[in-house]
């Protein structure tokens, strides 16, 4: 019989895609989900390692289960996400009751490394390596997608990674430089959100509003994939988050202006209104830029 898995999801929208994938790819391999902890055979937590408090609410997460895991040997605790990728071996070496720690880019093989370790007992590990990432063109379509039933509205990747090095942020480090999909890609996953019933669809990135994508000679911008995603018939409502203020340009605003699926919402973080601050975080901007 195959066993229960509980998942708990901290951190941003990225995050919660990715356990939509997971669940998706673990209920394809026969798992059962459910959301009582005590149920569950095995435990993955999703974490997020931008304050220390997200990451200190994990280790005591993982410390509240080490005396279930001690009692109940065939428990497995997975580590998944940034703190998966920032705390790596640390994870295993100073926390028995972990069994699988997972990087946010090599989430295609948590449903491996879970059978694994339930199957031999054996401690996973997985970082994030260059040359085994998903490639860009089948990244988040290989795998089912979990979408909750009462749910209208989903989550979209159109890019990963983030090349701008704020200065304290962990995002370049665990999800890699900028990468951004072929725009047919989105495409095509955005007709089989619609299809599946989805009528809102938020564009996902780091740094969304970067998107550049080269087909040949053909160069395309995120005003052209809000352009193409518009064209879906049943799509309703296109959002985008989350905007680098520096990269926003004239197009993606006439786009806005110009389509009306497009939803006027703008989330552009400001982080800071003294240029010295911005400055120290590595912002590459002045309140003045930001505010013009
Ligand atoms: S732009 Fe955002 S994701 Fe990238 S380093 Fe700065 S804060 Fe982190």
């Amino acid at each position: 019989m195959k066993s229960n898995v509980y998942i708990e999801t901290m951190g941003c929208q990225m995050n919660k895609l990715d356990s939509e994938l997971i669940v998706g790819e673990l209920i394809q391999q026969g798992y059962h989900i459910t959301d009582d902890l005590a149920q569950a055979q095995v435990v993955i937590y999703n974490t997020c390692s931008v304050r220390q408090h997200a990451e200190d609410k994990v280790i005591s997460k993982i410390g509240q289960l080490g005396w279930r895991h001690h009692q109940q040997g065939d428990l497995v605790l997975a580590v998944v996400g940034c703190m998966a990728q920032r705390m790596g071996r640390q994870l295993l070496d100073n926390h028995p009751q972990v069994d699988v720690v997972c990087a946010p880019g090599q989430l295609h093989r948590l449903g491996e490394m879970i059978h694994l370790a339930q199957r031999d007992k054996q401690r996973q590990l997985t970082l994030n390596d260059p040359s085994q990432m998903e490639p860009l063109e089948q990244l988040d379509m290989a795998h089912p997608r979990h979408l909750p039933k009462t749910s209208f509205q989903a989550y979209l990747r159109v890019m990963r990674g983030c090349n701008n090095h704020c200065s304290y942020c962990v995002v370049p480090y665990v999800r890699g430089p900028e990468q951004s999909r072929p725009i047919d890609n989105i495409v095509t996953e955005a007709k089989r959100l619609v299809e599946a019933g989805i009528i809102e669809i938020t564009l996902l990135g780091q740094t969304v509003n970067s998107y550049r994508y080269s087909d040949g000679h053909k160069k395309f911008h995120l005003a052209d994939v809000l352009e193409k995603v518009h064209e879906i018939e049943g799509l309703q409502r296109v959002r985008f988050v989350t905007s680098y203020p520096r990269d926003f340009d004239e197009r993606i605003l006439q786009a806005m202006a110009d389509l009306p699926k497009v939803c006027e919402y703008l989330h552009i973080p400001a982080q800071s209104g003294s240029d010295k601050i911005l400055k120290a975080m590595n912002r590459r901007y002045t309140a003045q830029q930001y505010l013009s």
